[in-house]
């Protein structure tokens, strides 16, 4: 055993470990930071990035079925699929772990390989190496793709989203189990890309957590697509053989060349050593307050947090975490405006409160909505011009509290909504905006002008 004294040691290297390994290192702390796989985490390896590069080109070969003359065109078809393996390639280079670690040692952090291990208050274990931190532990270990304990499915070659993004080909037919955001955006790219897919989905609609007029939306298109939307339906057992799953639905049967395993994920907690602490070692997620400390000396940031499971949450909290290791202040963490989207076609983009949720909260609550295909943006577009805006106010206060954008560019027209519930914009204020003609985020206005309008 060698026993090392630094200032902070990270575990996991996801995309909010390595950004306070860096800014730590930065500012003079001795870093050590601790990661098991690939520095970086899940994000650009096997899951933002790669997968919103399949997204891209599965776009660019939906728009070019789009020209009259081209649909169903089997030489476009052919092309972009190695077009879309390339770039994926391309992308993985790019975001190479050596690079990662080069760019983290250049700022004086060291990156230690192996998997890190909570010994004692202040002690990280890494195989025969002892790191005692005198600032303190920052844990950032990400999560693991669930399989769901269907019968006969633990040892079969079905894919998870890692196996999908290094697809070489696109498989004849696909049986995606699992309608939340990972399965539809990789189920609408395989489908674009000529698989022939399916999605069985055990909740009684798609991306449950949206509005269920964004569910509804998705499978409308998803349908016309041509895709096969199960819901309601749980995959009881499967199998493989002659190169064919077998997704047994309770009786009915399901066959492709494919499945992918899209059924959420879990938090990497168990084993950590967080029972050294005094914390649970078996929980979901790791509690922390709004400067992301767990337990005295200890911080936690990223999906491990439960506060949403996004790239973007990770790097916001790993920053505030830096600030409060280096005993700076700053505002707190707040997740009031946290915004996500699904890069499906439509996009969707949602920050805030869905109007359920806001509801649930007791807020008295009014909502406006807009149809994007309404729209002057929307009527020039024409061609799959499906989408809607809809505002959720907190009537009280006079505030947007959520909202949601679902149609072409739906993540990019977030952002003007994003400020407003961010920064509690007053709605009245919001109606003096002048937006631009003729944008899609021009139907905000229409939205806003609902929002009076006496709903049935
Ligand atoms: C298919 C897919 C698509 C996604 N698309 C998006 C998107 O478009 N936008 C978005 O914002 N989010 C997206 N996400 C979510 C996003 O990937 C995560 O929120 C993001 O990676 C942040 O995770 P994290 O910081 O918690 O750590 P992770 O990225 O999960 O990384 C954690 C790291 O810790 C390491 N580790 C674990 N345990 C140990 C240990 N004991 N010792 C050492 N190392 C350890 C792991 O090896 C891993 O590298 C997507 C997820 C998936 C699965």
């Amino acid at each position: 055993m060698t026993v090392q004294d630094v200032d902070v040691v990270v575990i996991g290297l996801g995309p909010g470990g390595e950004n306070a390994a860096g800014l730590l290192a930065d500012a003079g702390l001795a870093v050590v930071g601790v990661e098991a796989r690939l520095v970086g985490g899940e994000c650009p390896y096997y899951a933002c990035v790669p997968t919103k590069i399949m997204v891209r080109a599965a776009d660019l070969l939906a728009d070019g079925r789009r020209i009259p003359g081209m649909a169903g065109d089997a030489t476009v078809r052919a092309d972009w699929g190695p077009v879309a393996a390339r770039i994926r390639d391309e992308a993985t280079t790019n975001w190479d772990d050596k690079a990662a670690v080069d760019r983290l040692t250049g700022r004086g952090a060291t990156v230690v390989r192996g998997r890190g291990r909570i010994t004692a208050p202040g002690e990280v274990t890494v195989g025969d190496q002892v790191f005692r931190a005198r600032r303190g532990i920052l844990v950032n270990t990400g999560t693991e793709p669930v399989v769901p304990p269907i019968d006969g499915l633990k040892d079969l070659p079905y894919w998870t989203n890692r196996e999908a993004v290094r697809a070489e080909e696109a498989p004849e037919s696909l049986v995606v189990l699992g309608g939340g955001v990972v399965g539809v955006e990789l189920a609408q790219v395989f489908a674009r890309f000529g698989s022939r897919v399916t999605i069985v989905q055990g909740g009684e609609r798609l991306i449950e957590r949206e509005e269920p007029e964004a569910s509804a939306l998705l499978r409308k298109v998803f349908e016309r697509e041509g895709m096969t939307v199960r819901t309601g339906v749980k995959a009881v057992g499967a199998s493989y053989a002659d190169n064919t799953f077998t997704l047994d639905l309770g009786g009915e049967k399901l066959t492709a060349e494919k499945l992918l395993v899209a059924t959420g994920r879990r938090n990497n907690l168990k084993g950590l050593g967080l029972d050294v602490l005094g914390l649970d070692d078996g929980a979901r997620t790791l509690e922390v307050d709004d400067r992301l400390r767990a337990a005295e000396g200890v911080w936690a940031v990223g999906d491990i947090t439960g506060k949403g499971a996004f790239t973007h949450v990770s790097m916001y909290q790993s920053a505030i975490a830096v600030r409060d290791i280096l005993g700076e202040d700053g505002p707190p963490a707040s997740y009031h405006a946290v915004p996500r989207v699904t890069f499906t076609d439509p996009e969707i983009g949602v920050v805030g409160l869905i109007e359920s949720e806001a509801r649930d909260k007791g807020l008295t609550v009014r909502t406006g909505t807009a149809q994007i295909p309404d729209s002057t943006r929307g009527f020039i577009h024409k061609v799959d011009n499906d989408g809607f805006i809809k505002l959720v106010e907190d009537a009280d206060r006079g505030v947007l509290v959520g909202a949601t954008v679902m149609g072409p560019a739906g993540g990019e027209i977030l952002g003007a909504l994003s400020v407003a519930v961010h920064a509690e914009v007053p709605v009245e204020s919001l109606r003096q905006l002048i937006t631009a003609y003729p944008t899609f985020h021009r139907a905000i206005e229409t939205a806003l002008s609902d929002l009076n309008s006496p709903k049935g």
